[in-house]
């Protein structure tokens, strides 16, 4: 016997056909004498229908009455499936996070986690009972319903996961795992069976939209084994209740993952914007000057290159954002530039940002020298790199893409064959 937390996703739970599909996986675990919480998400759609009701009430709004409305999406379907799980038989009861309770922060909208107390939930698994938790909600400091952030559902899975010790977090999704790459630009791209924590952060927030990346975060630190798994699977269909190996990717530590390739897998990242700093006095401070004003602005700056002045005088310093926080950005660089002191400014938006993931990488030398050969080979001019232990990102320019993409991926061995 096991415990596990499952969670569905919108599109698992759009309607009642889907959500008694839903009760049936459900179902699955508890026949087979495994304890179980489930978390699930508002209907598809219903989030951003009920955000979209708040603005047309008021364009500015109070954050804690925002909560108010659109956690209540999550509290329908937990209802939903309790009385399904009832109808077939299953003692299932619907938790909304106050009640539990999960405590948050007071940043209402964008709540974080802080604790909860699973101890009556754990208490009523000793009964037979299953908990169904509305995910992203829980209760903040004053008293009030807070959100967690769109995708926030995955995180209160992780979250509940850790807090009652469970064996395994399922997250039930439309897709029925973790790929070598995005499979609608590649074809050839592979189911993985694993992959590792860091690996997963990396692809998570490099644009392969599994999981919110504060769930991997947290999976990571709580060291959580996480299935990414298929809720449109038939719930009886070979091996889905098959407990240490059921279809899908393990979301682990690196230690559980025996045959380690070098490279796990090809992200990429549209919309990138590339600025780039000439003729900047190169003294000490200066990095501070730019990027300062930039992070008070709150623009994400990633990449940054900056290169080593001929004469110790000036020098040349590009870094991207997002392409929507570019005009931004440079209206912050242009109020700056007295303290700053460069000569122009050159900006370049929609560009593409295609990063090489795997932990391998920290053991083999030559990775990085692969990828640009291989980039070569296709014509593909390089406009950036940034390398990490784990990690090579290469900026290029968006025609160019898709095909950087199966380049890299079929070069490091990751084809279907
Ligand atoms: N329903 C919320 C959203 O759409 C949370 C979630 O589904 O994870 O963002
Ligand atoms: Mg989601």
């Amino acid at each position: 016997m096991a415990r596990i937390v499952m969670k569905f996703g919108g599109t698992s739970v759009a309607d009642i056909e889907r959500i008694r599909n839903v009760a049936r996986h459900v179902k699955r675990e508890t026949d087979a004498g495994h304890e179980v919480a489930v978390v699930v998400s508002a209907m598809a759609g219903k989030t951003s229908e009920l955000v979209d009701w708040t603005r047309q009430a008021s364009v500015i709004h109070d954050a804690r009455e925002y909560d108010a409305v659109v956690a209540s999406g999550e509290q329908v379907t937990s209802g939903l499936l309790s009385i399904v799980l009832q109808s077939m038989g299953v003692n299932a009861r619907a938790w909304q996070g106050w009640q539990i309770p999960i405590r948050t922060d007071n940043a209402h909208g964008a709540a974080r986690i802080l604790d909860i107390d699973g101890s009556e939930l754990v208490r009523r698994f000793g009964e037979g009972q299953v908990a169904v938790v509305a995910g992203f909600q829980g209760l903040g400091p004053d008293n009030r319903i807070a959100t967690l952030g769109r995708g926030g559902s995955d995180t209160s899975a992780v979250a509940m996961a850790a807090a009652l010790k469970a064996d395994r977090c399922d997250i039930y999704t439309d897709v029925d795992g973790v790929y070598t790459t995005d499979p609608r630009i590649e074809p050839k791209a592979r189911r993985l069976k694993k992959i590792a924590f860091e690996e997963m952060l990396e692809m998570a927030s490099l644009g392969a939209k599994v999981l919110q990346v504060r769930s991997v975060e947290l999976a990571m630190v709580h060291k959580v084994r996480t299935f990414v798994r298929s809720s449109f699977i038939e719930p009886d269909a070979p091996g889905m209740g098959d407990f240490d190996n059921p279809p899908g990717t393990l979301i682990c530590d690196e230690d559980e993952i025996v045959e380690q390739e070098v490279v796990t897998g090809i992200a990429y990242a549209r919309d990138e914007a590339q600025i780039s700093l000439r003729r900047l006095s190169d003294r000490p401070g200066v990095s501070a000057a730019i990027f300062g004003p930039l992070a008070e602005a709150r623009v994400n700056v990633d990449m940054i290159v900056q290169n080593i002045s001929e004469d110790g005088t000036k020098t040349d310093m590009t870094f991207t954002v997002p392409s929507s926080d570019m005009e931004k950005s440079l209206a912050v660089l242009e109020k700056a530039k007295e303290a700053i002191g460069f000569d122009v400014v050159q900006s370049e938006p929609g560009l593409v940002k295609v990063s090489v993931i795997g932990i391998g990488m920290r053991s083999h030398a030559g990775v990085a020298a692969t990828a640009f050969r291989a980039l070569a080979g296709k014509g593909i001019n390089i406009k950036a790199i940034t390398t990490s232990e784990i990690k090579i990102s290469i900026l290029i320019d968006s025609a160019y893409a898709e095909l950087a993409v199966r380049t890299l991926h079929s070069v490091y061995g990751l084809d279907k064959t």
